[in-house]
């Protein structure tokens, strides 16, 4: 079974608040989006395998979050959906 992140593919909008200041985080994108052109020569599967959040086998897509109200960078694990439900 496949899974697939509803906020990458625009069926929602991630909202999270900023676990410093408490305030609506906005959405950076995918981590290993953002990882990209630091690494471009490994394809997004071994990125997956590789980030150090196991979000592969967790079913769980990592997401860069920044805080524009206090300039805090975090990372969030938003759930991932079976294909098909
Ligand atoms: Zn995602
Ligand atoms: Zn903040």
């Amino acid at each position: 079974m496949s899974y697939y992140c509803p906020v990458c593919n625009g069926l929602e909008t991630a909202e999270w608040s900023c676990p410093l200041c408490g305030k609506t985080a906005e959405d950076f994108g995918r981590f290993n989006d953002y990882l990209g052109p630091y690494s471009p020569y490994r394809p997004i599967e071994d990125l997956s395998l590789t980030n150090g959040f196991a979000d592969v086998a967790n079913h769980c897509c990592v997401h860069v979050f920044h805080c524009e109200h206090c300039s805090h960078s975090f990372y969030a694990f938003l759930p991932e959906r079976p294909a098909g439900t």
